[in-house]
């Protein structure tokens, strides 16, 4: 007799097992505490893929059992679940960090300069990384070619394609997701990442040789926060852009800061300031991980830029178009060297800049480092799981606010757990 159907006599066939998910990831989901780095799925690739979340952010999706030495590494290197910073020989700040000099600067090559960021000093810099044979290709996040308000990770092997990734994108990235595989090809790549992916990096440098050869230079900016993409869908909402219709889409950059623009299928484009883009939409999105970053400003990386903001007269920062300018952070020696071999090349100019401003025109940074101490203490209390930070002068930085404010912020962050708003 042939059959037709299904053997209903035969024994379903089991369901695949859902993994045990690894005691570190496990840890990071409870507290919420990823940065979307993609860390975790360069140690174990192909086992953890990085996927968007509901909520619109890229988060690990374990999809095989880890190993004992897998899941430990993940805990030592996750920067979700904590950061160490050691200072050594270099000059350290409460709020900055360790460094070797800070100056301000830009692109001397106007093109660049205008689609920078601010004055696209970190693309300067690695086109001259590339052209002084420094690294064969550098490892970089630009606008995902179907995606217009995404991301994706791209190797960059000229100045075009540097120029092209100009600009930053306030959306998540998980610029390590790939890492293994790229390390595998043999070459020497500068990366560029926010300060968690420099830090996940370099303590992946820090425990493997292989690592630390494959990536010679680490560059990072200041960074305020990730917005989800719900945040990049609001800004074309507020814009009146049908997402469908969107074509191409920059957060910012072509001027300083310059506008949040939308490029539209018939070619029109519909734009908004920088103040109205991240002001008023786009902080409203951030992740949690970040309103608990200890290390915004790159401590981890050879070189951080960031902008280097006009201030009026109250020293507040100034968003009024004008010629980018970026501040250059170097955090190593070699930081320092790369800056002034890319200085005499005639690839960026610098200018002098005195640290005691920093706090000024950059308030979200320094009202984020001051408020940090609280905040961990009220989500410790609420038995949440923190990241462990070392080196990092939590104390010191709560002891630059009145203690009104210090309170405010504890009462803001119990009271966000409680609501089950985390
Ligand atoms: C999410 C986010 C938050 C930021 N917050 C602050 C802040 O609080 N204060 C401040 O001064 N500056 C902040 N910046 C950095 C600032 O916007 C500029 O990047 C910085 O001034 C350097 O400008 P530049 O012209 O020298 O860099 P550019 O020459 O424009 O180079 C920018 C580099 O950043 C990379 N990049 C862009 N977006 C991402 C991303 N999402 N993930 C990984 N890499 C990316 C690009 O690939 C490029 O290599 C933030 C940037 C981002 C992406
Ligand atoms: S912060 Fe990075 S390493 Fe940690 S869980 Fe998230 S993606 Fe993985
Ligand atoms: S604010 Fe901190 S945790 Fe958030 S993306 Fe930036 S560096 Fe990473």
């Amino acid at each position: 007799m042939q059959m037709t159907g299904p053997d209903r006599t035969a024994p379903e066939p089991a369901p695949p097992l859902a993994p045990r998910i690894a005691a570190s990831l496990a840890r990071v989901a409870r507290g919420n505490l990823c940065a979307g780095c993609g860390a975790c799925a360069a140690i174990a690739p192909g086992r953890i893929t990085m996927a968007t979340s509901a909520e619109g952010f890229l988060r690990p999706v374990q999809t095989v059992e880890l190993s004992a030495a897998e899941d430990a590494q993940v805990a030592r290197v996750c920067p979700g679940l904590g950061q160490e910073v050691r200072p050594e020989a270099r000059r350290d700040d409460v709020l900055w960090g360790p460094h070797v000099s800070v100056e301000t600067g830009w692109a001397t090559d106007p093109a660049l300069r205008f689609a920078g960021s601010s004055g696209g000093a970190l693309s300067a810099l690695l086109v001259h990384l590339l052209a002084a044979g420094r690294v064969d290709a550098v490892v970089q996040t630009a606008a995902a070619p179907d995606f217009s308000i995404g991301n994706a990770t791209v190797i960059s092997l000229d100045a075009a394609m540097i120029s092209a990734a100009a600009g930053s994108r306030y959306a998540p990235s998980a610029p390590l997701a790939d890492l293994a595989w790229h390390r595998a090809e043999g070459r020497r790549l500068a990366f560029v990442g926010k300060p968690c992916d420099a830090a996940a990096l370099r303590a992946l440098c820090a425990e493997d040789a292989g690592w630390a050869a494959a990536f010679p230079v680490i560059l990072s900016f200041f960074c305020a926060g990730v917005p989800s993409h719900r945040g990049g869908r609001a800004v074309l909402a507020a814009l009146g852009a049908d997402p469908q219709e969107v074509t191409a889409f920059r957060y910012r950059g072509n001027g300083w800061p310059g506008r949040a623009t939308a490029v539209l299928r018939d070619g029109s484009t519909r734009s908004m300031s920088y103040h109205e883009s991240w002001g008023g939409i786009l902080s409203k999105h951030v992740q949690h991980r970040c309103k608990i970053c200890a290390d915004g400003t790159g401590t981890a990386a050879d070189i951080v830029c960031a902008d280097a903001w006009e201030s009026d007269a109250q020293g507040y920062p100034l968003f009024d178009e004008a010629e980018g300018v970026s501040l250059i952070v170097a955090r190593s020696a070699l930081g320092a060297e790369l800056i002034a071999e890319a200085r005499t090349a005639g690839r960026i100019e610098t200018a002098p800049f005195d640290l005691a401003h920093l706090a000024a025109i950059q308030p979200g940074q320094r009202e984020r480092r001051r408020a940090l101490l609280a905040r961990l203490l009220a989500l410790r209390l609420a038995g949440r799981p923190v990241p462990r930070y070392g080196g990092l002068h939590l104390v010191a930085a709560a002891r630059q606010n009145p203690l009104a404010r210090n309170l405010r912020n504890f009462a803001g962050m119990l009271r966000r757990v409680l609501r089950g708003r985390l």
